[in-house]
């Protein structure tokens, strides 16, 4: 059949979006230091592959006090890779959450895989360990913990539980950079654990990710995955004087390029500035919405420091949510909705059989949940601004 290019038009934007003040549920921040950072890369000898890279995973390692990093061309491709090295194929099952995005799944079907979905605490909305115990059969290599908005999971049970059934456990830390669990930094809970450095995500490299570990075989492994499976970089051979290489593995072009690392690295230094803001303006949010009968936030465990990637209540009608989502919009306030349990995506129905039911916490969750505008760019009037409409709509 011959190819008929569709012509159907791109619907618009909705209005709202495209008002100036049109307030985000996320959003990078670009400062001239970034963008001169970025210009003195392209001015450098090296575009990719070169030592920017190394500097990034360094200063990344260096925040979370872990020994390894490998930086990868995004989040996907970082738990890809971690799959990778853990050596998931056929016939393996990985316990992955039901509340997440799509990709803390899709990356164990890249590997032939299967994911195993375990349901979320109905309160935290974060992996239920005993959840996960019950899913656990012979065939599970892996638990992937997703520390869902920036609050990080029970990694003392999870530990038992990969420890007790010779389990690896992996963090999808890509709303946690900056996060910790009784005191020890995200970054350190797990064998791998994972960010992302998309524009929506605390810091940006356009797009970008990274795994990071104490294991050194683990990060070895993902070097070679991020370059095609070769055993030496193009800058090593030439340190080394020859031209040789061998592609030891099947690997892909992974690589972040100098350009993206050099943001990266630039954005880095302002985290802790950044997290600090992101908390004060959660805890705004929260001290506003604590009066608001209609809704409630997402109950935060104590000794845990939340670095706040999305701000989440949940409605206590869930037949509101329709409405003060389309009503926030109208007034320019772009509120999300974080996430359909991936269990329900029609990918996962037809291809592994999930249906309704399966994960009931997060599907009850999922009819009631909104994420509120909150990124570093924001200030307190900002927040006012949000509640003032959410309770103007609530009443509406
Ligand atoms: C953003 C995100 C990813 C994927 O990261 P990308 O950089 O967009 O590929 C994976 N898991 C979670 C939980 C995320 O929020």
């Amino acid at each position: 059949m011959p190819f008929k290019q569709r012509l159907d038009k791109m619907s618009p934007p909705p209005s709202s979006a495209a008002s100036p003040d049109f307030l985000p549920y996320g959003r990078q921040l670009i400062e001239e230091d970034d963008i001169a950072a970025v210009v003195a890369a392209l001015r450098s000898d090296w575009l990719t592959t070169g030592p920017r890279v190394g500097e990034f995973e360094a200063a990344v390692c260096a925040f979370t006090g872990v020994q390894y990093g490998v930086a990868v061309s995004s989040g996907t491709a970082a738990l890809h890779a971690a799959m990778y090295a853990l050596g998931i194929g056929p016939g393996d099952e990985v316990i992955v959450p039901a509340m997440t995005f799509a990709a803390t799944a899709n990356c164990v079907v890249y590997q032939g895989g299967t994911p195993v979905f375990a349901d979320v605490e109905p309160d935290t909305l974060l992996i239920d360990p005993m959840d996960v115990a019950r899913r656990i059969t012979a065939k599970t290599r892996a638990i992937i913990a997703v520390d869902y908005a920036g609050q990080p999971c029970d990694y003392y049970a999870l530990r038992d539980l990969a420890q007790s059934h010779g389990l690896a456990l992996v963090a999808d830390a890509c709303h946690s950079l900056g996060g910790s669990y009784k005191g020890k930094r995200v970054g350190t809970l797990a064998d791998l654990t994972v960010f992302s450095f998309h524009p929506v995500k605390h810091i940006t490299t356009g797009e970008g990710g990274m795994v990071v570990t104490d294991n050194p075989e683990l990060a070895a492994r993902m070097r070679r995955f991020r370059n095609h499976g070769i055993d030496t970089d193009h800058r090593q051979r030439e340190a080394s004087g020859t031209w040789a290489y061998q592609m030891v593995g099947l690997g892909y072009n992974y690589r972040l390029t100098d350009l993206q690392a050099a943001l990266g690295t630039n954005q880095l230094a302002k985290l802790p500035g950044w997290l600090e803001k992101r908390r004060v303006l959660a805890a705004i949010y929260d001290a506003a919405l604590a009066k608001v009968a209609a809704v409630r936030s997402i109950v935060v465990r104590p000794n845990n420091e939340h670095a706040y990637h999305l701000y989440v209540v949940r409605l206590v009608d869930r037949d509101m949510r329709g409405r003060i989502f389309a009503g926030l919009r109208q007034h320019s306030i772009g509120a999300n909705v974080h996430y359909l349990p991936v269990h329900l995506h029609p990918y996962y129905r037809e291809v592994f059989h999930t249906v309704p039911g399966l994960c009931p916490n997060a599907e009850a969750a999922y009819d009631c949940i909104l994420t509120l505008p909150l990124h570093q760019g924001m200030d307190e009037a900002d927040v006012d601004r949000v509640v003032h409409v959410l309770k103007q709509e609530l009443v509406a």
